[in-house]
């Protein structure tokens, strides 16, 4: 969890509230100061998934960091003296 504003992950949980099955946080980023909220909730695995293939899929789509590895791009070619 980062500050959606300026992405530090230094947050301040300064309230936390039960709202039905959910866990309502009310936190702080001790950063730049953006207040925002965060719920918990109970999720069953199936749900997990789907997120999951969700997120899988943005990544896909918008890689900008390219973080595939190509196991076979590092042959061991150090070897030239
Ligand atoms: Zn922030």
């Amino acid at each position: 969890m980062n500050c959606p504003e300026c992405q530090s992950s230094k947050l301040n949980i300064y309230d936390s509230r039960h709202i039905g099955d959910h866990v309502v946080r009310k936190r702080k980023c001790m950063a730049c100061d953006e207040r925002f909220y965060t719920i918990e909730s109970y999720m069953s695995a199936e749900e997990l998934e789907a997120i999951e293939a969700i997120r899988r899929e943005q990544h896909d789509t918008g890689n900008e960091n390219g973080s595939t590895i190509t196991p076979d791009s590092n042959n061991g070619d150090a070897d030239d003296t």
